[in-house]
C-alpha cells in the first residue's frame, strides 16, 4: 500500500477545496496537496450559473448591511448572525480579489463589475429589489473554477485526481490523514497529514429530481459522520423552484433576476398573490411552497406537476412597462445573458424560451445544514462548539451556519470563497505548528474491508434499484412539503433499504480498474446515512420554519425552535439529537414578508 506525507491536504476541488488549497498553500513551509474523485474543472461549482452576491454597489447604492439582513430573513432567523456578518463583509473584498486573478465578470458600460437582481437580495431592508449577484454571463461558477485551478496550478499545488477518499483517520484524538482509492487502478493509498479540510459538496442525489451532478452524494459528510462529528440541521435541504420539468436540470433564478415570471394554467403570474412586494423574487422556498400549492390545486398547466417560466421579451417589457420601469429587452439581450439556459432547453426540451415558455418543477438543489464549524471552517463536535484538532470544512459540506434554514441565491459561491479562504489560512497555521501525529496501525483496515466486501456483494438486489427507491421515497417523504406519518415510513423505509444493502446487494464488476460498479455501491452506502440523518433531524423539527415544511406544525415556532439541531451517530449505529442556540447579534426574529 502507498503511503503518501503532506502537512495539509483538502479533499475536493470544487470553488471552496482550491480557494483553501489557493491560500494554504501560499504558506511556504508546509506540503499541501488536493485529493479529488473528479478532474478538478468537473466539480459541481462549474454548472453554478446566475452569480456570486457582493454588495459592491456596481449599478446602485448597496451595503453589507442589506446583504447581511436578507440573509438573515432569507434563512428565516436561524443563520448564527455573526457569521453572517464575516461573510458579507468580506464577500466585497473576495470578488474583487477573484477580478483581480482574471476572472471575466460581466461588466457595465463604464467598465464596472455588471450586477444582476437575485432572490430575496433587496435594498435597505427589504424595501425593493437590488442589483446583487455579479455573474459571468451563466456560467459564473465555470469562470471562478477556472480562475481558482489556474491559481493553484501557479502555486504548485499537488494535485491527487481521480483519488476518491473512504475514510478519514483520527488518532489520538486529532486528524491524522485519511484513505483514498485510486480510481483508474484500484488500489488503495494512505495520506498521512496533521491536517485535512473537507470540501466534498452537497448531496442532491438523495432526492430524485435534483439539479445536482451525479458526483454529488455527500461521500465526506457521511464520512465525517461516521467517524463521531455530529451533523447540524441535516432538515433543510432546499428545493430551487425552477429546475427543467421530468429532469430538474437548473433554470438559474437569473433569468427571473432578467424578469421573467411565473405563470400557471390560467395565465397568472401567481407569485403576486403569495408575495406582493417582490413577487417572483421572493426567496426560494416561498416559490417552492408557492408552485406546489398551485399544482396542488389544479393549476398546473394542464392540470399537471409543472407550471411555466416566461422570459420572452414581451412578457418581460410588459412588466417592466407596469412596474414603470423604461429599461426594455429584446431576444440579442437575453442571449447574451443567460445563454445556457437558452441551449438546455433547446437541446433537453427542445424549445427556444425567447419564443416560449418554460415548463419547470422544482427540484432538490443545496444543503443548508452539514458539517458543524465555526468562521475558521474548524469543525466543531458538540453544542459548545469544540474544536476537534486538524479537521475543517468548507463550501456546501460544512454548515457555518450562514444559511440557516434556507439560502439565498449567489450566497453558496460567496460561502466557498470567503470560508474556504479563511479555512485555508487557519488549517495552514495550525499544520506548520503542529507535528505529524502517529498512524495508528493497518489505518486502511476497516475501508479496504468495506470495500471489498462490496466488491464480492453476490446478492440480489442491485445499486440502482436501491438508489431509486431511496430518491422515490426522500422526494415523496421528506421535500417541500412533510408532515409526521410520511417521515416515520421513511425513516423505516431507509433502515429496511439498509438492511437489503447489508446482505443482499448485487455488484456486477469484480475488477480494480475504473469500477464505477463497486463506486457506486460505495456511495449509496454513504447517501443512506445521510437520508436517515435528515428524515430523524426533519421528525424532531416539529415547526415550519425555510425550506423545512411540516403540514402538522405549519408555523414557525421560535419560542421552542430558534435552535440548530445536532445529529450524532452512536457507535451502535443509533441517531441522537442534540441542539445549540442561534446567535443572534442586530436582527430579532421577524414574520417573513415579501
Ligand atoms: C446547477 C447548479 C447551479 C448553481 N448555481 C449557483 C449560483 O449561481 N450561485 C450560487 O451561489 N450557488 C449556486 N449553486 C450552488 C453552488 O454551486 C454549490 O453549492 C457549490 O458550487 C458547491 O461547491 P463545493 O466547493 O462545496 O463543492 P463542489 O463544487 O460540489 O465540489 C466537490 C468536490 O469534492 C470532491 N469529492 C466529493 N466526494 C469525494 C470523495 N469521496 N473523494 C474525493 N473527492 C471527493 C469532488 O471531486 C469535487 O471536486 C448551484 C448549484 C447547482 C447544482
Amino acid at each position: 500500500m502507498k503511503t503518501h506525507q503532506f502537512d495539509a491536504l483538502i479533499v475536493g476541488a470544487g470553488g471552496a477545496g482550491l480557494m483553501a488549497a489557493l491560500y494554504a498553500s501560499q504558506e511556504q513551509r508546509i506540503k499541501v496537496a488536493v485529493v479529488s474523485k473528479l478532474y478538478p474543472t468537473r466539480s459541481h461549482t462549474g454548472a453554478a450559473q446566475g452569480g456570486i452576491g457582493a454588495a459592491l454597489g456596481s449599478e446602485e447604492e448597496d451595503r453589507w448591511e442589506w446583504h447581511a439582513f436578507d440573509t438573515v430573513k432569507g434563512s428565516d432567523y436561524l443563520a448564527d448572525q455573526d457569521a453572517v456578518e464575516v461573510m458579507c463583509r468580506e464577500a466585497v473584498d473576495v470578488v474583487l480579489e477573484l477580478e483581480h486573478m482574471g476572472l471575466p465578470f460581466d461588466r457595465t458600460p463604464e467598465g464596472k463589475i455588471a450586477q444582476r437582481r437575485f432572490g430575496g437580495h433587496t435594498r435597505n431592508h427589504g424595501e425593493k429589489p437590488v442589483r446583487r449577484a455579479c455573474h459571468a454571463a451563466d456560467r459564473t461558477g465555470h469562470m471562478i473554477l477556472q480562475t481558482l485551478y489556474q491559481q493553484c496550478i501557479k502555486n504548485q499545488v499537488h494535485f491527487f485526481d481521480e483519488f476518491q477518499v473512504l475514510d478519514l483517520i483520527l488518532s489520538e484524538g486529532r486528524v491524522a490523514g485519511i484513505v483514498a482509492v485510486d480510481i483508474a487502478t484500484g488500489e488503495v493509498h494512505v495520506f498521512h497529514t496533521k491536517a485535512v479540510l473537507f470540501a466534498t459538496g452537497g448531496w442532491g442525489k438523495l432526492w430524485q429530481i435534483t439539479s445536482n451532478a451525479h458526483a454529488c452524494t455527500g461521500d465526506g459528510t457521511a464520512i465525517v459522520f461516521r467517524r463521531g462529528v455530529p451533523l447540524e440541521d441535516m432538515e433543510f435541504f432546499q428545493f430551487h423552484p425552477t429546475g427543467i420539468r421530468g429532469m430538474g436540470i437548473l433554470i438559474t433564478e437569473g433569468v427571473r433576476g432578467e424578469g421573467g415570471v411565473l405563470i400557471n394554467n390560467e395565465g397568472e403570474r401567481f407569485m403576486e398573490r403569495y408575495a406582493p412586494t417582490i413577487k417572483d423574487l421572493a426567496s426560494r422556498d416561498v416559490i417552492s411552497r408557492a408552485i406546489y400549492l398551485e399544482i396542488r390545486d389544479g393549476r398546473g398547466i394542464d392540470g399537471k406537476n409543472y407550471v411555466y417560466l416566461d422570459v420572452r421579451p414581451e412578457t418581460v417589457n410588459k412588466h417592466l412597462a407596469e412596474a414603470g420601469e423604461t429599461r426594455r429587452i429584446d431576444r440579442a439581450y437575453i442571449e447574451s445573458k443567460l445563454p445556457d439556459i437558452l441551449d438546455f432547453c433547446r437541446t433537453y426540451l427542445g424549445i427556444d424560451p425567447v419564443e416560449e415558455p418554460m415548463p419547470i418543477q422544482p427540484t432538490a438543489h443545496y444543503a443548508m445544514g452539514g458539517i458543524p464549524t465555526n468562521v475558521d471552517a474548524e469543525v466543531v463536535i458538540d453544542a459548545q462548539k469544540t474544536p476537534l484538532p486538524g479537521l475543517y470544512a468548507a463550501g456546501e459540506c460544512a454548515c457555518v451556519s450562514v444559511h440557516g434554514a434556507n439560502r439565498l441565491g449567489t450566497n453558496s459561491l460567496v460561502d466557498l470563497v470567503v470560508f474556504g479562504r479563511r479555512g485555508g489560512r487557519a488549517m495552514a497555521e495550525y499544520a506548520r505548528n503542529a507535528e505529524f501525529p502517529p498512524l495508528p496501525e493497518n489505518p486502511a483496515a476497516e475501508a479496504l474491508a468495506e470495500l471489498e466486501q462490496l466488491r464480492n456483494a453476490d446478492g440480489g438486489t442491485r445499486v440502482a434499484e436501491l438508489r431509486e427507491a431511496m430518491q422515490d421515497m426522500m422526494m415523496t417523504c421528506v421535500g417541500v412539503f412533510r408532515d409526521a406519518a410520511c417521515i416515520d415510513s421513511a425513516i423505516e423505509k431507509v433502515r429496511e433499504l439498509r438492511a437489503i444493502y447489508d446482505t443482499d446487494l448485487h455488484v456486477d464488476d469484480q475488477g480494480k480498474v475504473f469500477n464505477q460498479d463497486l463506486l457506486d455501491a460505495w456511495e449509496l452506502g454513504r447517501m443512506l446515512d445521510l437520508a436517515e440523518a435528515t428524515a430523524v433531524s426533519a421528525l424532531c423539527r416539529e415547526e415550519s420554519r425555510g425550506a423545512h415544511s411540516r403540514e402538522d406544525f405549519p408555523k414557525r415556532d421560535d419560542a421552542n425552535w430558534l435552535k440548530h439541531t445536532l445529529v450524532f451517530r452512536k457507535p451502535d449505529g443509533r441517531l441522537e439529537i442534540d441542539f445549540r442556540p442561534v446567535v443572534i447579534t442586530n436582527y430579532q426574529p421577524k414574520e417573513r414578508v415579501y
